[in-house]
């Protein structure tokens, strides 16, 4: 058996099978130890600094004895706790984005995908140029400005050059005022030259699921294709950097193997990174196995309810309280609306999880990668957000500006957000509501943005930021953010 070994860039070692067995050993025996679970709770609050907030985040440990803990009183202080790192780091902002699938095709034979090779029933289809720049304008008429393109693997449809063909698509395309300032990507693991002419084309974060750190596993629902090399998957992330990528997402697939096993191994992945390259993963995205063609989740046995689900975002929340958390629209309203406040920082709107989605009006669509739960208008989820007293931002600030990786890890833990990120989400969510938004969403809107301006701590930035909405409210554009 592989020792375990962080800094290890061997798969099997930094996310060592023994390692998570003894962690889960560790949290059963300790999920009533109260004297631990608000030790542990205690190191998780953020510190008030004098630049900031501050906040030690929780070892793989740590946190999975707060997810094994089932006293309901310690379940609802994690909420409170992962609340109160939320708001410290990341303010009441929500980031949003849209997926974009480009094609189905897929030579990988994963289990719980209908894009798997032997899936006979799903027609396959493979978006042109001319497709993806309809897909664009549709979604940059809808106020879009952030797209994660997603595409299964196959080699000879979907090479490299042709995601590179498609980001230079997308980036080129300006409708009306519209354009997709960040484009991320979820393509299958590739090599590190691949990964680096992902970043020359100037990609925001690169999104690998893994699907489930559970080795065994990880094989039988890979029986076939590339993908079936666990070491290979695992260990792209690494090569992601090692290419030059700064931005890395990861993510596993609730559902297909113990969710506590997975919390584990997801945490020690992030530990990893931070150890061997400095920085964490900017995004960790909490999906849950879903229906789709060819796909039954019953099948799948290890299925989590709504309460485990909204306790796993917490306890991540806390664990590493810097990273960005992601929701997409497998979830239902409800369940996006509880998990937003205990840690989810971006969410997708009016996603069609289809290739060649956005501009066909067949429901569902036949090429569907999931089923989407939340059906809701981008207006929708903008005014539902708001109405919930969470700004919706369009921000891609961070970004343009270089601030990736451990730039804006230090912006994050200087607690600059509201002086900086706050202000250009409110800019971005002016823009959207002038161009794209109903008048019932423009009302809720500025009367939001009006409240909002006044939390800027900062004078001359709270000044600048007023004038700027005002000019965008007078048709005055300017390419201005802080
Ligand atoms: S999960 Fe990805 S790699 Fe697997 S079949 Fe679906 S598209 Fe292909």
């Amino acid at each position: 058996m592989a020792n375990y070994n962080p800094k290890s860039l061997k798969a099997e070692e930094f996310i060592s099978h023994d390692e998570i067995l003894k962690t889960l050993a560790y949290a059963e025996e300790n999920k009533n130890n109260i004297e631990l679970i608000d030790a542990i709770l205690e190191k998780a609050r953020p510190r008030k600094t004098d630049t900031g907030y501050h906040c030690e985040g929780l070892t793989h440990r740590e946190a999975s004895v707060l997810l094994a803990c089932e006293m309901p009183d310690k379940i609802q202080k994690m909420y409170e706790i992962a609340e109160e790192i939320k708001l410290a780091f990341y303010g009441n902002r929500i980031v949003m984005f849209a997926p974009l699938y480009l094609s189905n095709y897929c030579v990988n034979g994963c289990l719980y995908c209908p894009y798997h090779l032997k899936n006979k029933t799903i027609p396959r289809k493979k978006l042109t140029q001319e497709e993806v720049r309809a897909e664009v304008i549709a979604l940059q008429d809808m106020g879009h400005k952030r797209l994660a393109i997603e595409a299964g693997e196959d080699p000879v449809n979907n090479p490299i050059e042709y995601i590179l063909d498609c980001i230079k698509t997308i980036y080129s395309v300006h409708h009306k005022n519209g354009d997709i300032r960040r484009v991320n990507v979820n393509i299958a693991a590739t090599t590190v030259e691949n990964y680096r002419k992902l970043k020359e084309a100037g990609i925001g974060t690169y999104i690998l699921f893994q699907e489930t750190y559970h080795k065994e596993s990880y094989e039988v629902l890979h029986p076939t294709g590339p993908k079936h090399d666990y070491a290979y998957h695992t260990e792209a992330m690494d090569r992601a950097m090692e290419g030059g990528i700064d931005d890395v997402g990861l993510g596993v697939l609730f559902g297909l193997e113990l969710y506590k096993y997975e919390f584990a191994g997801l945490l020690m992945h992030a530990e990893h990174l931070e150890a061997v390259h400095g920085v964490g993963p900017h995004t960790i995205s909490v999906p849950r196995l879903k229906r789709a063609d060819d796909i039954d989740p019953d099948a799948f046995d290890n299925g989590i309810s709504d309460e485990i689900f909204t306790k796993i975002i917490a306890c991540i929340r806390m664990a590493v309280p810097y990273t960005g958390m992601i929701i997409s629209t497998r979830e239902s309203e409800q369940v996006r609306a509880k998990a937003l406040s205990v840690g989810i920082s971006q969410i997708s709107g009016a996603s069609r999880t289809s290739v060649g989605g956005y501009t066909s009006e067949e429901r569902p669509h036949d090429t569907e990668q999931f089923d989407v739960s939340d059906q809701r208008t981008l207006d929708e989820v903008v005014r539902w957000l708001m109405e919930m007293g969470f700004i919706p931002s369009f921000c891609t600030a961070c970004y343009r500006e270089g601030r990736t990786g451990d730039r804006f890890m230090t912006l994050c833990k200087n607690g600059q957000i509201q002086n900086c990120c706050h202000p250009n989400a409110l800019m971005t969510l002016t823009e959207f509501l002038q161009d794209y938004a109903t008048e019932e969403t423009k009302q809720v809107g500025y009367n939001m943005i009006r409240k909002e301006l006044e939390k800027i701590p900062n004078e001359k930035v709270k000044k600048i930021a007023m004038q700027h909405i005002e000019d965008i409210k007078n048709s005055n554009r300017r390419d201005f953010r802080f």
